[in-house]
């Protein structure tokens, strides 16, 4: 039998995982109503490494100047310099005949490459100074879910099974996904089958070091900033590896294969296997050639993304990885959590301020169902298929990133953070960009399939080198936006033609991204 909960086990709310969106949750609460009992309920004694180690500009600015880490950042992890992308084919023998994109000089905006372990247990830290109490190592296992009144939650800790009640349930249990999973609204997106196999690893070859410009300095001259302590992409058909320094000298690197393109390796250690395959490209068998990746640090997870159909309803809300996961490309994991934590607590203060907040459920269900399948559809949706490919990769970036600046990522900076109340792609305005996102990623996909047909992917991935000079907010940004609408145009004149009148491929199963949206009521 458990123990019916007692008083002094009734909370405001409780968190299930105090990891970054759970502990941000709870700042974000505390900060606004320092009175509010939170209760945050965490398995783990100690977080470990885990991925999720590159933040965009809008999570950025998300843990700087929402959370106040800034200080922290600076101190106990690296400054991010933007993104690079490298590039190869059966002519590039080495490193220097690699085509690269990437900026030339240091980036404009903050970003940051974090150890999780670290970051996390810190902003834990803050949300236990604000107010916050915490339970752990503690599991939670069965939710009573009451729309409007008390949510009952059993745990188990210290051996004993027991409950506790709060008005609210916030689930950031991360890939767990407890509430979805429990009420049968988690869903596989069946739309993009990636798989991820990752690792620490130690002595990486420096990127900026002597060793390097003296075997090849043409190439180190290039780049007049730092190429290092960017996240620096492996790509391939159907694949893409990540290369992230950490503080301290490891460096986390792993790659997303698209299971349609790509055959994972069989046989052996799964460290060993990853860098065999990574070892086909030039750039990673020159940055890897002494390095060893960290026993026991060595992971696998297959069926990267899904979704929750319902997000939130009177009582509970489903924050970071526990209300979704998109792909892993462009970092959007933190920036999931930014807009998920933003809108989970403004939900909960405007109840606990005695709100009727039926309609803003209806509408937080609705804008991030939206907001997934959209951020699905105009990113990701068969990215795979020219991942790399240098001449497309580049317009593509180029569109992604000069829209991301434009649309998503100056609106918290020019208006605060109010705008994270607001998730991608859910305003009127946002619509028409949606739409041309998802028209050029299509094409771009249709391109490289006419391309594979005719063998003759990855012929432009030899001896080119773009480096930009990065985007800012200001209005001058949209300028290179054009001109790379303008080389989509070229492209299409030149070799999109050939797919202008097939149909798209289409999908094996009814399409899975349509997510019905539920309304505030838990359905089962
Ligand atoms: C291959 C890959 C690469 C990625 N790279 C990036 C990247 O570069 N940048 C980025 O922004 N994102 C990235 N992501 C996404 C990122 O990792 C996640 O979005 C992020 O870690 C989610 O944080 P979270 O707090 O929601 O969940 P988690 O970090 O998973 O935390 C969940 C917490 O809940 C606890 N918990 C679980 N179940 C229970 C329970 N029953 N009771 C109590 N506690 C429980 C867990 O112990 C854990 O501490 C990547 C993801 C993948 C798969």
């Amino acid at each position: 039998m458990n123990a019916p909960a007692q008083d002094g086990r009734r909370f405001d709310v409780i968190i299930i995982g105090g990891a970054l969106a759970g502990a941000a949750t709870a700042i974000s609460l505390l900060r606004e109503r320092p009175g509010l009992r939170v209760l945050i309920i965490e398995k783990t004694a100690a977080f470990t490494r885990r991925v999720g180690e590159a933040t965009v500009e809008v999570s950025g600015y998300f843990l700087s100047r929402v959370l106040g880490l800034t200080q922290h950042l600076n101190e106990a992890h690296l400054v991010k310099q933007g993104m690079r992308f490298w590039f190869f084919n059966e002519a590039t023998k080495a490193l220097d005949r690699c085509s690269e994109i990437g900026g030339r000089y240091l980036a404009r905006v903050p970003a940051y490459q974090v150890d999780r372990a670290v970051l996390d247990e810190e902003v834990l830290r803050r949300a236990l100074a604000l107010g916050a109490e915490l339970w752990r190592p503690a599991n939670v296992g069965r939710i009573q879910l009451t729309p409007g009144g008390l949510q009952t939650v059993e745990v188990r800790r210290l051996e004993q099974q027991e409950q506790v009640q709060a008005r609210w349930v916030v689930d950031a249990s991360g890939v767990a996904a407890v509430l979805a999973r429990q009420e049968g609204w988690w869903r596989a997106n069946q739309a993009h089958p990636t798989t991820a196999v990752w690792a620490r690893w130690t002595d990486v070859k420096d990127w900026d070091g002597l060793e390097l410009a003296e075997k090849f300095p043409d190439w180190a001259m290039a780049c007049h900033g730092i190429r290092a302590t960017a996240t620096n992409h492996f790509t391939g058909d159907g694949w893409w590896a990540w290369c992230i320094p950490l503080k301290g000298g490891d460096v986390s690197i792993g790659i997303v294969f698209d299971q349609r393109r790509v055959r994972w390796p069989e046989g052996g250690p799964l460290g060993e296997r990853l860098k065999n395959f990574l070892m086909q490209h030039p750039v990673a068998r020159e940055i890897l050639a002494g390095a060893n990746w960290r026993e026991g640090d060595v992971h696998w997870r297959k069926n990267l993304p899904y979704y929750s159909t319902t997000f939130a309803g009177d009582g509970f809300v489903l924050v970071g990885d526990a209300s979704a996961f998109l792909d892993p490309l462009y970092s959007p994991g933190m920036d999931w959590i930014s807009f998920t934590v933003s809108s989970a607590a403004s939900l909960i203060l405007l109840q606990q301020h005695g709100e009727d907040i039926a309609a803003r459920v209806a509408k937080h269900n609705r804008d991030f169902a939206l907001s997934y399948q959209r951020w699905f559809a105009a990113l990701y949706r068969d990215k795979y298929e020219y991942l790399g490919e240098y001449d497309l990769l580049r317009v593509a970036f180029l569109l992604d990133l000069g829209l991301y600046y434009l649309g998503v990522a100056s609106q918290p900076f020019q208006r605060g953070k109010m705008a994270l109340c607001e998730p991608v792609f859910t305003s009127r305005r946002s619509t028409p960009f949606y739409h041309l996102m998802r028209a050029y990623n299509r094409r771009f996909a249709q391109m490289a399939r006419s391309r594979r047909e005719r063998a003759r992917l990855g012929r432009r991935n030899a001896g080119r080198r773009f480096m930009f000079r990065g985007y800012t907010f200001a209005r001058s940004s949209a300028l290179p936006i054009f001109a790379a609408l303008g080389c989509w145009a070229r492209l299409e004149l030149t070799e999109g033609w050939r797919s202008w009148w097939r149909p798209r491929v289409a999908a094996a199963q009814p399409d899975p991204m349509l997510i019905p949206v539920r309304g505030a009521t838990p359905q089962r």
